[in-house]
């Protein structure tokens, strides 16, 4: 793993001058925030790096406009890093980290990262989630050599910031059941060590929603922890498997369209929440669909898939390049598709079976993202039905992770399970 030092605890701004001694030396250091989470923990952070005697330069992005994760920010960072050879502090949360990370990776540079809130599970991964010319994709690059989070600091973050992490969080509940479908078809096996890296600190976030929601320390560091062992199950799997399913999917498509709410871009959180809420929903309906009719459903010809991937990414189509191949990559017909089907209706008992065990009811999951202030639906993201469907809709066009999206889709159903959407609290 890239990360070497993991510190979550009260005060934990006082250590970060230790912290970084102890991971780099006495090198320079480039402290990367913004307007806002300067005045939070700035002071304290380069007090402490002074302590130590480390010379600290500032990077300080604006409040407004929004710093946004793009080529411009990063480049910034970079320039910035390319005067001397400062080691970047980033101090603040997703945006400013990916920035730091990818800009460090650029210089070839190890950094740490200051959380000032658990809002993401990024903090610890090994790519940045960034934007270039528009399109949201991981960009490679190192985790960590070092994350600090400090609880006092945490549980003071804005509520919208806690529920994104919170909505993070509970995503590896459908993350987790779309592994559970590759297992089943034997397209990619379960890895029980990482299984429950990710897995049983989720179940105690989950446990204790009312006390984060209340902003308690201790359950809000679990917060924290959980979404960070996320990130460290990424790193030693090279892949983002364990923590990333549909949900996110369907997230990445409302990144492609910049989602936005009251002029500002919706957190990836809360773009997840919905995402996740959506499929514990498919989840929850797929016991009731009649999967006997499998072989007779129809089937699309590489054409028709083409024409209906056109018009899906019709907001966007220089992106158009870059999504055919893939979905050309994972399209079945003819022999390999009757083989699959015949796949899904083998594995379908121990889907359910394990998936029943895997998540917890639709109704509670969503009441308790209620209590943590997520979003719940379409209209608390700022979108439409018709484009909550269309999400969902291209988000099986785009990654070859297997999830229940691709599932229902090569199963002849999943218009059908949309058509769900429209009959309930959706
Ligand atoms: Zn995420």
């Amino acid at each position: 793993m890239d990360t070497k030092i993991a510190v979550v605890e009260k005060g934990a701004i006082t250590r970060v001058g230790a912290l970084f001694v102890e991971a780099f030396g006495h090198t320079p250091a480039l402290l990367v925030s913004d307007g806002n989470t300067l005045g939070i923990g700035g002071f304290a952070l380069i007090q402490s790096l002074e302590q130590q005697g480390i010379q600290v330069r500032q990077c300080c992005f604006a409040v407004l406009p929004q710093v946004y994760a793009d080529e411009h920010s990063i480049e910034r960072v970079r320039l910035s890093l390319a005067q001397d050879a400062s080691i970047a502090v980033a101090l603040g949360s997703g945006t400013l980290n990916d920035i730091t990370k990818r800009a460090s990776f650029e210089v070839d540079r190890p950094y740490m990262v200051v959380a000032t809130a658990p809002s993401v599970d990024g903090y610890t991964s090994y790519g940045a989630a960034v934007s270039i010319k528009g399109f949201k994709q991981t960009l490679p690059c190192n985790a960590p050599t070092a994350v600090v989070a400090d609880t006092d600091i945490l549980c003071c973050a804005p509520m919208p910031m806690i529920g994104a992490g919170f909505g993070d969080c509970m995503a590896k509940f459908t993350a987790g059941s779309d592994w559970i479908v590759a297992d089943q078809l034997a397209l990619q096996p379960i890895r029980e060590d990482i299984w429950k890296m990710v897995q049983t600190p989720l179940r105690k976030v989950y446990a204790e929603h009312k006390d984060i929601a209340n902003r308690g320390h201790r359950s809000v560091g679990l917060l924290f922890d959980a979404l960070s062992a996320s990130g460290f199950a990424m790193q030693v799997m090279h892949d983002s498997r364990p923590a990333s399913g549909a949900e996110h999917l369907i997230s990445h498509i409302w990144e492609m369209e910049h989602l936005e709410m009251d002029g500002l871009p919706v957190s990836h959180g809360f773009k997840v929440a919905v995402g996740t809420l959506a499929m514990s929903f498919l989840y929850e309906m797929l016991p009731r669909m009649d999967f006997s009719t499998i072989m007779h459903k129809p089937v699309e010809s590489w054409e028709e898939r083409k024409e209906s991937i056109e018009q899906a990414f019709f907001f966007a189509p220089a992106l158009l390049d870059q999504i055919l191949p893939i979905a050309k990559s994972k399209f079945l017909s003819g022999d390999a598709l009757k083989t699959r089907r015949k796949a899904i209706l083998r594995a379908l008992p121990n889907i359910l079976r394990r998936c029943s065990v895997q998540l917890p009811p639709f109704r509670e999951l969503r009441q308790a993202m209620a209590e943590v202030s997520c979003p719940l639906t379409y209209a608390d993201i700022n979108t439409t039905k018709e484009n909550f469907l269309h999400a969902i809709r291209a988000a099986q066009m785009i990654r070859n992770r297997y999830t229940l999206l691709d599932l229902l889709y090569e199963a002849g159903f999943l218009e059908e399970a949309l058509k769900a959407f429209d009959q309930n609290i959706f």
